[in-house]
């Protein structure tokens, strides 16, 4: 099943939620809450109801009222997620292109929530930094809350998986004292994600999917993610023994060899640039690249 967060014509959402929930079917979108009332507005809602939840979702698809996906503009399938956890050199590759050794535990950071941007929505690319990157990165989505989860159990937490891009200010992220990976990560607009929450049991083993990043139509990363250092149970379980997974919450795994900056000469986004980030199974994330006016 396939599930996205938008905004109706009608501009009409939830107080407590931004955006609404539908599924996709061959027809369109179907509303999950406007067909059945027993259903959320939001996805947040969604995924905390469980796998009883997803079940009556999937049944709404195919007695649902479908309207176009064209009339509507999506969000992010988690519009406002509860974390956004990533992970650093998490490709051997692409730890070596950035001139550091593949590491031997998780580097975890993380973006604000405010860094949210949807599909097809403008990464804005701030006036103090002139080194802003692209990273291609398979995004788990979280679907039940859990602490200290066994790597044996991990994917019963996983509601399922979209594509993401994890866009990186690198001045910041390297050149700060400390590396400020969090503020060269967390800029507005620098977590774009979806179009699509995917369930689970389309996708099968996470690890084994291809994933490539497009600039203006060019490939910069082709890669697949069974060269990830560490896999999706394996992040799962090492970062729940640090903090609770809560439904909603979202965990960037990491991107492949072949980014901007470890390129002779650097590549780096600039205004009018598009990126699109594709994952075998899971979709294609579009996204425009506009710099913002330093006056
Ligand atoms: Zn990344």
């Amino acid at each position: 099943m396939r599930l996205v967060s938008y905004i109706p014509q009608d501009g009409s959402q939830a107080a407590d939620c931004k955006g609404r929930t539908a599924v996709v079917t061959e027809s369109g979108l179907v509303d999950l809450n406007r067909t059945d009332l027993g259903l959320p507005t939001c996805m947040r809602k969604l995924l905390k109801m469980g796998p009883d939840a997803l079940e009556k979702a999937r049944a709404v698809g195919e007695k649902g009222e479908a309207f176009s996906r064209d009339s509507v503009q999506l969000l992010a399938p988690l519009p406002r997620p509860g974390k956004i956890v990533c992970i650093g050199a998490n490709y051997a590759d692409h730890a070596r292109e950035s001139g550091i050794e593949p590491p031997s535990e998780p580097v975890v950071f993380n973006k604000f929530p405010t860094a949210v941007l949807e599909p097809g929505g403008t990464v804005m690319l701030p006036s103090v930094s002139d080194r802003v990157d692209y990273e291609a990165e398979l995004v788990v989505v979280l679907g039940r809350q859990g602490k200290n989860i066994p790597i044996e159990n991990a994917l019963d937490y996983v509601a399922g998986y979209t594509c993401g891009n994890d866009i990186s200010a690198r001045d910041w992220q390297k050149g700060k004292p400390a590396k400020q990976w969090l503020l060269g990560k967390t800029f507005d607009t620098f977590a774009p994600f979806g179009p699509e929450l995917v369930t689970k049991d389309e996708v099968g083993d996470p690890g084994q999917l291809d994933i490539q990043l497009r600039l203006n139509g060019e490939t910069m990363q082709s890669s697949r993610t069974d060269l990830l250092i560490f896999s999706v149970p394996f992040l799962i379980s090492y970062i729940s023994q640090i903090c609770t997974f809560e439904p909603g919450d979202v965990l960037f795994t990491g991107t492949p060899q072949g980014v901007g900056d470890a390129r002779t000469p650097p590549i780096y986004l600039q205004d009018g640039d598009e990126t699109e980030v594709e994952i075998e199974k899971i979709g294609v994330l579009r996204n425009k690249v506009q710099r913002i006016d330093a006056s």
